[in-house]
């Protein structure tokens, strides 16, 4: 069924994502495959019923999964022809959008994001995303140098690179934006001809399972897109399979540092997209009337469960008291509840074990010294977690340094520009960061000072394939989208002619 109206509540649950939930399958060689260890429950955030059992990999999987995928690469993908592998990427984004309610509505099921979010990202920006990577797969080219060797004497050479898929590769998700990040990383290593075994996270795998379905009616080759399914556990066995040439993982810091260890053990090329604490800066000459959208977007935009998430507010003392009562009464006002409902704008958070981990890093900014500033009552059944905002908060405590990842935000007032920047820097995070005023010169002189991949100005949270996006510090290594982000999947091999 064709993408819904973007603010359209569904009419119901489409009765193709009623038949998909009842047996959803990984897809190994082109295969569909149930699994031969027990299986977990995937629930629904809005009332914490269970929505399906997906199969867990065993090792025997992962490793059928990563064989197909070398298959697949010496075989008939690894020689076709980049206009071939367009063609296909052209017809999987098709696919998305034709399939399109069906995907979004899985999505808000399975994550308990707003429908609109579901539709307007995780279906309609991942078929963009696709078609965006796809034009990539025609335009892979290497360099030819001059060089300056002279021996033997009266030997001549040339020099030049050839760009070639760095082979099999094992991509690992997260589940805030499960089907854009399952894109954000197939699309890529799909243009550059590659073959890949993704692993998304076990809270929310089943977008990704009908992505694999969606691939091989698309036309791609056995073993060139495999979708697994299971734990840490089983993206563990995946990144330490002797078979995986390149890992690719989104997901916090903490896992990021052991998934980069195990790549050096056998100095695999690794891209690592971490975890945040993106502050955004208030002068006292930003135009107030943005404050909406820095709300809605910058800090809340899918319940705050966004890596570029503006967490830390810092708002110099001109503007602060107006500020922040502005902050307060738009917060209060964003509607609480089930996803379904576009109108909703605080959904649930995505598991029982997120719940936990929300609820108790509010706790503990309270028992830090923070101020809580709202008291919003959330529904009782399901995952939900009222927005809260904290003043007073130390620059040293939890709810300043670590991932909430969840509806909350700490507002702190400063007086120079040298203090904004400090603040702002002071964490071991760098992915994105915004600088709100009206003042061009300003702005060119702090961005250089920022400490973070992506700087907004009087904006926030905006990615864009075509702006290299990743981070600083401890929020990664490498950069996806953009000219650049085929060259995570390519190898450089310099070629080296003598001639007389
Ligand atoms: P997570 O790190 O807990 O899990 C991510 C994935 O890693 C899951 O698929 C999980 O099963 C897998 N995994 C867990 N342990 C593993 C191991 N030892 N080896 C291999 N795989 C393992 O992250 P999450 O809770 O799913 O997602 C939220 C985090 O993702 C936040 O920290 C957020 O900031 C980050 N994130 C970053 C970006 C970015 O682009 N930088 C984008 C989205 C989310």
């Amino acid at each position: 069924m064709r993408i819904g109206i973007p603010d359209q509540a569904p009419s119901g649950i489409s009765p193709d994502v009623t038949a998909f939930l009842k047996a959803p399958k990984m897809l190994i060689n082109g295969q569909s495959v149930g699994g031969e260890a027990p299986g977990f429950d995937v629930f629904n955030p809005a009332d914490g019923s269970v929505l399906a059992q997906v199969p867990t990999a065993s090792e025997a999987d992962v490793d059928r999964a990563v064989l197909a995928a070398r298959a697949a690469m010496a075989g008939a993908w690894g020689g076709m022809p980049g206009a071939e592998r367009t063609r296909l990427m052209l017809r999987l984004a098709d696919l998305i959008e034709e399939n399109g309610e069906e995907l979004a509505q899985l999505e808000t099921l399975e994550n308990g994001k707003s429908i609109m979010l579901s539709r307007l990202v995780e279906v309609a920006s991942s078929a963009e995303y696709l078609r965006y990577m796809a034009g990539w797969a025609t335009k892979i080219r290497g360099e030819t140098f001059d060089v300056s060797i002279a021996v033997p004497p009266g030997t001549r050479y040339t020099a030049y690179t050839r760009k070639e898929p760095v082979g099999v590769v094992a991509a690992i998700t997260p589940w805030n934006f499960p089907l854009n990040m399952c894109v954000w990383k197939v699309a890529p290593a799909l243009a550059a001809g590659c073959a890949v075994v993704l692993k998304p996270a076990e809270e929310t795998p089943l977008t990704s399972l009908r992505f694999a379905e969606l691939a091989r009616e698309a036309g791609f080759p056995d073993g060139v897109v495999n979708v697994i399914t299971g734990d840490g556990a089983t993206g563990a066995a995946l990144v330490q399979h002797p078979g995986v040439d390149k890992i690719t993982f989104t997901g916090s810091t903490e896992v990021g540092k052991k998934i980069g260890t195990k790549a050096m053990e056998t100095v695999k090329p690794v891209t690592l997209e971490l975890g945040g604490k993106a502050p955004m800066v208030f002068f006292d000459d930003m135009d107030l009337n943005l404050l909406g959208p820095a709300t809605g977007i910058g800090m809340f935009f899918n319940s705050g469960q966004t890596c570029c998430a503006g967490a830390r507010i810092y708002v110099q003392k001109g503007i602060y008291e107006e500020a922040v009562a502005t902050l307060k009464a738009i917060t209060s006002s964003l509607p609480i509840g089930d996803g379904m409902n576009p109108a909703n704008q605080i959904n649930p958070v995505v598991s029982a074990k997120h719940f936990d981990h929300v609820k108790g890093m509010i706790a503990r900014g309270i028992a830090d010294g923070a101020t809580p500033l709202l008291d919003i009552a959330a529904p009782g059944q399901g995952y939900y977690v009222a927005p809260q905002l904290f003043a007073d908060a130390r620059s040293d405590t939890a709810i300043m340094q670590d991932e909430v990842f969840g509806p909350v935000a700490t507002i702190t007032p400063f007086e120079t520009e040298e203090e904004a920047i400090a603040m702002a820097n002071d964490t071991r995070y760098g992915l994105g960061a915004s600088l709100w005023t009206r003042d061009i010169n300003r702005v060119m002189k702090l961005v250089p000072q920022v400490q973070a991949g992506t700087v907004w100005v009087n904006s926030h949270n905006i990615p864009d394939q075509n702006m290299p996006f990743g981070g600083f510090k401890q929020s990664g290594i490498g950069r996806e989208h953009g000219t650049g982000a085929l060259d995570n999947y390519l190898e450089t091999k310099s070629v080296c002619v003598a001639y007389s």
